[in-house]
């Protein structure tokens, strides 16, 4: 584990982070990596990462990329870090009643839909703008804290695809920057690349790449 885990250190820009995806995997194995210095683990699904951060060092930062469903946000929110899957404006109002009654600061990123499947979540381009504009008015969103965006690449070996998706999402990315940068100066987050893709990622501007089979092996569904 170390090779790889070197290996993709060594690829990454001063500006991106490795974010280790550990769903599927083993305790035993995010304590190897953690032993080897990695901090930051993400999770997809709210019982797993229950268990997991029970059972796992206090100082390993959690972030979710699952789809969230809102009976389980309780589950979450006291423990992660950083929600990367933030794909509806309901999910983010009950985030922000959760947030605002327990008087806690939530780091979101909201997720852009660019792929071609249907089966992927997120916004779409326009509804990502009218949001953003009414969260900057909206009191009830104070609690939010959006730090950028994630997005995820058609599942293709069509390297010319991945890099047209990304470039796109990365000019959505530094529009918003740089548009609402007085309302929102913490967007500065770009979740983009995983195992097969991450180092076109990290050419378009990628600050957190979320490599999980590259670094783990293969997932035991
Ligand atoms: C599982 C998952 C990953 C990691 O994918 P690998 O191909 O194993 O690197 C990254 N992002 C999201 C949203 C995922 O669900």
């Amino acid at each position: 584990m170390k090779d790889r885990i070197d290996s993709i250190i060594k690829l990454l820009p001063p500006r991106t982070k490795l974010v280790a995806v550990s769903k599927y995997h083993s305790s035993d194995k995010i304590l190897q990596a953690y032993n080897l210095g990695q901090r930051i683990f993400a999770e997809s699904r709210p019982q797993e990462l229950k268990q997991k951060l029970e059972a796992l060092p206090k100082d390993i930062q959690w972030h979710f990329i699952g789809h969230l469903q809102s009976n389980k946000l309780k589950m979450v929110l006291p423990y992660v870090s950083l929600i990367h899957s933030v794909d509806s404006v309901k999910l983010l109002d009950n985030i922000a009643s959760w947030a605002h009654s327990n008087e806690k600061q939530i780091n979101i990123l909201l997720q852009l839909h660019i792929a071609q499947e249907e089966s992927k979540q997120g916004f779409t381009e326009e509804e990502l703008y009218s949001l953003l504009e009414i969260i900057q008015f909206h009191d009830r969103y104070k609690y939010i804290n959006i730090q950028g965006l994630m997005s995820m690449a058609t599942n293709t070996d069509d390297t010319n695809i991945i890099e047209q998706e990304f470039a796109r999402i990365e000019a959505i990315f530094e529009d918003i920057k740089e548009r609402y940068s007085d309302k929102l100066p913490n967007f500065k987050e770009l979740s983009i690349g995983m195992s097969n893709d991450f180092l076109i990622a990290i050419r378009h501007g990628a600050t957190l790449v979320r490599v999980g089979t590259m670094i783990f092996g293969e997932r035991d569904y």
